[in-house]
């Protein structure tokens, strides 16, 4: 394998370097920490990013130029991706869902008055998109989801609910799963619809979690009309829809920069806390935690690197994000664990508490590792997916 970039790619990192220094306030704008009520108070600074990169045409880097992309390549991307990163911007920003998984859905599946009407606004962050896939009785089994759509004319009439629908309160759409065949086999009588927010009927109900935020919300379809022409795919084909967006959903719930950031955080932390009156890094149980997650974010980059070959040579990812999903969810808990250890008796302390170490964001975190735990498909799930369909082993069906 050659890990090395080109001319070419390296003159790109250095003008990304530039358009970083030249245009993001990394005080007003940080990729890292911000939960979803401190970003909508960054609102404008956060548009006003989105807009730099989108101006730039950085915004959906790798898709075709026809439909407002750049068409830029994948490496490209990767060092776009990695230059953020670094300087902890963000690149999806508050069209989060709507450029990791419902534009790329759109473009593979869609029609071209969809690809015409939905793209550009993503781009530019005008309207926001939110995913109901999980029901209250079907979430790891998605497939045997119950909310219905009949025709009617020109019509879908959309009954039923969703639930863990994320920023449902925030969005102008939803990219819905429903069953529109009830008689065909559970898979193939599925269909994907562009559902708007505001539709007659259409009730949403915000869920309040653990760690004090209101994440996402319960949504009630009651008669809801949405046209025939909002179907995403043909009658039946919402399941492979479903398939290529959530390959997209784990990868992009995968991405390690994130992961670096915890990490240097909490080495700096190792140094300041002290446990046992001596600085935590001190203490060799914590310097090995410390490494354990040192190697695991190298191995998930070397994986990631396996996305990208597969990705040059025209091969599309599929089972093998679930690799990285998996480690992923398994490092966010133990940042969290690992940053309260070393904080000793201050590690139950939280929020505006007097010796909240760094106002409780490290207890915030413990708190909030559902969030990539469970969101995008369970540890359970991703442990099927593995065994099944990169091991090969035989599956219950
Ligand atoms: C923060 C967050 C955000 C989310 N956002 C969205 C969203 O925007 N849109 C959306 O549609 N959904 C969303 N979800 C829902 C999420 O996709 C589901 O919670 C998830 O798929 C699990 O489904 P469930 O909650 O019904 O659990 P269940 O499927 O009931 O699972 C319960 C337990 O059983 C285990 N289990 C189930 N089946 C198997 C099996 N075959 N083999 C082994 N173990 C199994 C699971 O691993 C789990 O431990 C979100 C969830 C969270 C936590």
């Amino acid at each position: 394998m050659d890990f090395s970039f080109t001319e070419k790619e390296e003159a790109f990192r250095n003008e990304v370097r530039e358009f970083l220094a030249e245009h993001h306030d990394s005080e007003g704008v940080r990729a890292d920490g911000a939960d979803i009520e401190s970003a909508m108070d960054k609102l404008p600074k956060l548009l006003a990013w989105n807009q730099a990169l989108y101006e730039k045409g950085w915004v959906g880097f790798s898709w075709p130029r026809e439909f407002g992309g750049s068409g830029g390549g994948i490496v490209e991307q990767m060092i776009l991706k990695q230059e953020c990163g670094d300087a902890r911007a963000p690149i999806l920003g508050l069209s989060y869902m709507g450029l990791a998984w419902v534009g790329p859905g759109i473009i593979q599946y869609g029609t071209d008055a969809q690809k015409k009407r939905f793209i550009p606004p993503i781009l530019k962050a005008e309207e926001h998109w939110c995913t109901g896939y999980s029901e209250p009785g079907s979430g790891s089994d998605l497939a045997s989801l119950q909310c219905r759509a009949e025709r009617d004319g020109d019509d879908y009439v959309i009954n039923g609910q969703k639930i863990w629908t994320s920023l449902a309160m925030w969005a102008q759409w939803m990219i819905l799963l429903v069953r529109t065949d009830p008689t065909a086999s559970k898979h193939l009588g599925i269909s994907c619809l562009l559902v708007p927010m505001d539709s007659e009927g259409l009730e949403v109900r915000p869920i309040k979690a653990m760690n004090g935020e209101t994440p996402f919300a319960e949504v009630f379809f009651d008669n809801v009309r949405v046209p025939v022409e909002n179907r995403l795919g043909a009658e039946g084909q919402g399941w492979d829809v479903t398939k290529h967006a959530l390959a997209n959903e784990r990868s992009s719930i995968a991405e390690v920069t994130a992961l670096h950031h915890n990490l240097d955080d909490l080495k700096s932390m190792a140094g300041e806390c002290r446990l046992n009156g001596k600085p935590a890094i001190e203490d060799a149980g914590i310097r090995q935690r410390l490494a354990r997650m040192q190697s695991t974010i190298e191995a998930m980059r070397l994986n990631g690197l396996r996305f990208l070959t597969k990705q040059l040579r025209g091969e599309p990812i599929g089972a093998e994000t679930s690799v990285n999903k998996l480690l992923r969810t398994e490092m966010d808990v133990e940042t969290g664990r690992l940053a309260c250890d070393m904080q000793g008796g201050h590690g139950v302390l939280t929020g505006k508490s007097p010796g909240a170490v760094q106002g409780g964001r490290w207890q915030k975190n413990s708190l909030s590792w559902p969030t990539t735990v469970i969101g995008g498909g369970t540890p359970n799930i991703q442990r099927n997916v593995i065994a099944e369909r990169l091991l090969g082993l035989p599956h219950d069906s």
